[in-house]
């Protein structure tokens, strides 16, 4: 029975709305190039920058020669230790040899032998003095071993020490540039934001709405990609507690829209007769009665066919009237008679009812 929108005016619309997303892409761009160029937020701070070079490189100048003395040691003692395993294998074998000779030697009783066996006893002693000595050597090369770790030891602590501030100092560092980088941000998307919100209460109703809308659009995504993601990330609790307050202003403005939504709606139920009608936008009033409901309430009028009433039951708002001149029934907000052509008494009565043809498209924006 009603269509809820007629084809030029959706058109129109279509078009504006467009001209509202273009300009927001465009917007957008413009703001991500800023941003990109800003000089703070495109050099972060390099770890090798905070590293104390010179300091440990005094270090790692007194570290040197003694590490190379411990590997030098380490060569010596290593060289011992074969030049020791070399006399024990022959301390051993000679030992054997002996042990044999001499078990021979009294199985046979020859007792003429006995320079010999003196002389072979001397050697094997000279070998084990040669083992001790070699054993000597190296408890003093393990001993100056020692000694050399306990100097290396502070050095060791010392360089640890360096690289451990130098790495405190960077993270120091990048936590200043994050909330640098921040701070620049919100002094961007900030103003855009207030301002957005501000045109957006004051002036979205203008001729100028996809301007208006496609400014909003551009703060929002400013806002949620530009912003949001570079909140200082360390301390969930800075992201959380700026994500609560933000929550609050927000709702607390939600909230007061819609009590004065609230409002508005009552006092435009008490409004008179005729005031309430001519406040309905006919586009709106359209598409409500499209799906049964009272302009002005929303709440639902009839079921299916059932024929629409002639006030609505809920708030009084009048919805179906007679034509003053056929006497025909239609809806109320209906320019013109549908089955004789006169203009409608609401319609004559509009304060730009003297557009004539054009006066439905006022509804418009
Ligand atoms: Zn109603
Ligand atoms: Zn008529």
């Amino acid at each position: 029975m009603l269509s809820p929108s007629r084809g030029p005016e959706r058109l129109v619309r279509a078009g504006q709305w467009a001209i509202a997303v273009l300009f927001a892409w465009f917007l957008i761009q413009v703001g991500a190039s800023l941003i990109a160029d800003l000089p703070l937020l495109s050099r972060a701070p390099q770890a090798a920058q905070f590293r104390p070079v010179v300091a440990l490189q005094a270090v790692q100048n007194r570290l040197e020669p003694l590490q190379e003395q411990v590997r030098r040691l380490q060569e010596q003692l290593e060289a011992l230790n074969r030049r020791r395993e070399v006399v024990q294998e022959t301390l051993r074998r000679e030992r054997q040899s002996f042990e044999t000779w001499r078990a021979t030697r009294a199985a046979t009783a020859q007792s003429d032998q006995n320079p010999e066996v003196l002389q072979r006893a001397r050697q094997l002693d000279a070998r084990l003095e040669q083992d001790r000595l070699l054993a000597e050597d190296q408890r003093q090369l393990e001993q100056r071993q020692q000694q050399l770790q306990g100097r290396l030891a502070p050095l060791r602590r010392q360089q640890a020490e360096l690289e451990r501030r130098g790495e405190q100092a960077y993270a120091r560092a990048l936590r200043r540039h994050e909330w640098i980088a921040f701070l620049i941000r919100l002094g961007f998307v900030l103003p855009v934001l207030a301002l957005a919100l501000h045109l957006f209460r004051r002036r979205r109703g203008g001729e100028q709405w996809p301007f208006v809308w496609g400014f909003l659009l551009f703060s929002l995504y400013a806002f949620f990609v530009e912003l949001v993601p570079y909140l200082p990330s360390f301390g969930a609790y800075i992201r959380y507690g700026i994500g609560a307050l933000l929550t609050y202003l927000g709702g607390r403005a939600l909230m007061r829209w819609l009590r004065a939504y609230l409002r508005r709606k009552q006092s435009e139920q008490q409004a008179p007769q005729q005031d309430r009608l001519q406040q309905i936008r006919y586009e709106r009033a359209l598409q409500t009665l499209a799906r049964r409901q009272c302009p002005s309430c929303e709440r639902f009028l009839c079921s299916g066919e059932a024929p629409m009433p002639d006030f609505c039951m809920h708030c009084g708002l009048r919805i179906q009237t007679h034509c003053r001149v056929c006497d025909h029934h239609q809806p109320v907000f209906y320019p013109y008679c549908s089955a004789c052509g006169a203009a409608s008494e609401l319609h004559t009565s509009q304060p730009d009812a003297a557009a004539g043809e054009d006066a439905p498209s006022a509804a418009l924006g």
